[in-house]
């Protein structure tokens, strides 16, 4: 809930002006138990910012972040490890985070001892489970993290993730490091997982194409903000904000035959330090007026489920899609 996050940028001994860039602006969005948000934008937009604050990576300068109805940030200590256990996050690289000395068996014990969830036995029955359940033999267990491709890496990433038997896992790019082929695999793999468990995921990803398979909810973002929010077919087939359009029409098509980009996106981002005024798409925006420069398009519900921020949604067109 209203999620601020502010970066010192430029400055130090190079010179400079210090300035504080806000990476993340009033962000509110929730996840219910068993669903997947999708949390979309072009690179810098703060998606990965927000991630990485609800695993307490990054600390929020305000707000606040409720899970199962606890603040996480005002959980005590004793709280916050047992939130930990709950709350797991699969990254992009999962070779990074992997340490390359230890077998995956080691991997995956871990944070099962670190936890204390059990003796050596059961310990060695939850990682056996997990390995399983992600689609690997067990003989996986005994070899290292370079003996695996990209995509048997993201499925020991995944396992790691699984052991604690989390309720929410954050995936921060899970299969963009990964060939077509095989983030269809990976992707098949989470969903079966969060119909199986009921997991909930916050789905960091700029690809449209991976969003609309896997997230029940999307919420776009852009500089710093959630500029739209709504069920993920309805937000892509019929964006009511203008960037939301742009973006979706600047996506490659999913066909592979045919991966061409269907139009771009005019002008460039601007820089987080010098964020325009008032609508910080207006320099971009096809749409724009004159009050787009000068003041902020609040998030508001335009349609059930539904909200954008911005002054000249595009409801015409969604009204046509009924
Ligand atoms: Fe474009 Fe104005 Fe809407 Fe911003 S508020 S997206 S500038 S129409
Ligand atoms: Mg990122």
């Amino acid at each position: 809930r209203n999620l601020v996050k502010r970066f010192e940028s430029g400055g130090g001994w190079l010179g400079g002006q210090k300035q504080i860039v806000r990476a993340v602006n009033d962000v509110s969005f929730s996840v219910a138990r068993g669903q997947s948000l999708g949390l979309v934008g072009e690179s810098g937009c703060g998606k990965s910012t927000v991630a990485r604050t609800l695993l307490r990576l990054i600390e929020p300068d305000e707000g606040s972040i409720v899970f199962d109805g606890q603040d996480i940030r005002q959980a005590s200590a004793q709280a916050m490890r047992a939130l930990r256990r709950r709350i797991q996050i699969v990254f992009q690289d999962p070779y990074a985070s992997l340490n390359p000395r230890r077998t995956v068996r080691q991997a995956l014990a871990e944070p099962l001892y670190v936890h204390k969830m059990g003796n050596a036995r059961q310990i060695a029955e939850k990682v056996d489970q997990a390995i399983s359940e992600v689609g690997l033999p067990l003989s996986a267990l005994d070899r290292y993290p370079h003996e695996f491709s990209g995509g048997q890496r993201q499925r020991i990433g995944i396992a790691r993730a699984l052991v604690l038997d989390p309720e929410l896992i954050v995936a921060d790019e899970p299969v963009s490091a990964l060939d077509v082929s095989v983030q269809a695999q990976i992707l098949q793999l989470m969903e079966r997982l969060k119909r199986d468990r009921g997991l909930s995921f916050v789905f960091v990803s700029h690809d449209l194409g991976v969003v609309r398979h896997f997230c029940d909810t999307v919420c776009v973002m852009y500089l710093g903000r959630i500029i739209e929010h709504g069920p993920t077919g309805q937000v892509l087939d019929h964006p009511l904000h203008p960037y939301s359009r742009v973006l979706r029409d600047s996506s490659p098509v999913p066909d592979p035959e045919a991966r061409i980009r269907l139009a771009r996106i005019e002008g460039e981002i601007p820089a987080p330090t010098h964020l325009p005024p008032g609508c910080t798409f207006h320099p971009r925006c096809a749409r724009a007026e004159a009050n787009c420069a000068q003041q902020v398009p609040p998030l508001n519900v335009l349609a059930a489920g539904r909200s954008a921020a911005c002054f000249y949604p595009l409801l015409e067109e969604a009204a046509l899609a009924g």
